[in-house]
C-alpha cells in the first residue's frame, strides 16, 4: 500500500480519507537559510512542486538514493490542505488548513546545484521518489502560525531550529500568493520552507523531528524515524 495522509490521535495514527495530492514547496523562506547556501533573499516566494509519488510515511523506513551525491535533509512545517483554493484571501486560506505536520524536503544537493548552475529546472533533485518523508497531521485549529517551533535532531545532536515566526513570507501570506498560480485541492500538502542547518544525513542515522507551538492548545508533534537501507 502506498502513502496516505494519517491523522495522530490520542489511540494512535488514524489513516485520513483523503486524497493524495501535489506538494507546493518554497524556497528560501528563512533568511538564515538563504545566507548559509549563499543565495541572496528572494523579493517573492521561489515555489517548486512535489508529485504525489514523492510522499513516503516520515515514521517508517525510508531511504534516500545511495549513487546521487550528499542528499541533505530540510525540515520544514507541512500543512494540510483540506478545501479547494483559488486566488483566495488569506483569512480563506487559513481556514482551509486541515491539519499541521512536518515534512523532510529531501534534496539531492549536488545534482541540485548543477541544475542551477545550467539554469535547470530542479525536479530530480527534489521531486524524486521518496523526497517527502511525512509526518501525521494534528489539527491546526488553535494553532498561531506566527510561532511554531520546528527542531531537527539528528544522531543526538541539534541540528535545526527555526520559528516560523522568522519567516520571510508568513503562513497566510504564502498560501495566497501560492493559489494564485495553482489551484491547492483538498489532500495537497504545503511545505513551508527550511529554518538554517540544513546537512547531508546518510544511511543508518537517527532522527527526531518535533513541532511545537507555545502560544496554541496543539499538543506538540515528535516524529522518529531512521534513514533505511536504499531501496534495490
Ligand atoms: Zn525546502
Amino acid at each position: 500500500m502506498g502513502y496516505q495522509h494519517r491523522q495522530q490521535s490520542i489511540q494512535g495514527l488514524d489513516v485520513l480519507d483523503m486524497p493524495v495530492g501535489k506538494v507546493v514547496c518554497v524556497g528560501r523562506n528563512y533568511a538564515e537559510h538563504a545566507k548559509e547556501l549563499n543565495n541572496p533573499i528572494p523579493a517573492e516566494p521561489i515555489l517548486f512542486l512535489k508529485p504525489a509519488t514523492a510522499l513516503v510515511p516520515m515514521e517508517s523506513g525510508w531511504g534516500i538514493p545511495a549513487d546521487q551525491g550528499a542528499c541533505h535533509i530540510e525540515t520544514e512545517m507541512a500543512l494540510l490542505i483540506g478545501a479547494p483554493l483559488t486566488k483566495a484571501s488569506e483569512p480563506e486560506c487559513l481556514a482551509a488548513i486541515a491539519g499541521v505536520g512536518i515534512g523532510f524536503d529531501l534534496t539531492l544537493r549536488e545534482v541540485q546545484s548543477r541544475l542551477k548552475d545550467n539554469g535547470h529546472p530542479w525536479e530530480i533533485a527534489k521531486a524524486i521518489d521518496g523526497s517527502c518523508p511525512l509526518s501525521a497531521f494534528v489539527s491546526a485549529d488553535t494553532m498561531d502560525w506566527s510561532s511554531v517551533e520546528l527542531r531537527l535532531q539528528r544522531n543526538g545532536q541539534w541540528q535545526q531550529d527555526g520559528n516560523s515566526g522568522d519567516m520571510i513570507t508568513p503562513v497566510a501570506q504564502l498560501l495566497a500568493f501560492i493559489t494564485r498560480h495553482f489551484t491547492l485541492l483538498p489532500g495537497d500538502v504545503v511545505l513551508t520552507g527550511t529554518p538554517a542547518g540544513v546537512g547531508p544525513i546518510s544511511t543508518g542515522d537517527s532522527l527526531r523531528a518535533i513541532l511545537s507551538c507555545d502560544k496554541s492548545g496543539v499538543d506538540p508533534l515528535m516524529v522518529e524515524s531512521v534513514v533505511a537501507e536504499p531501496q534495490a
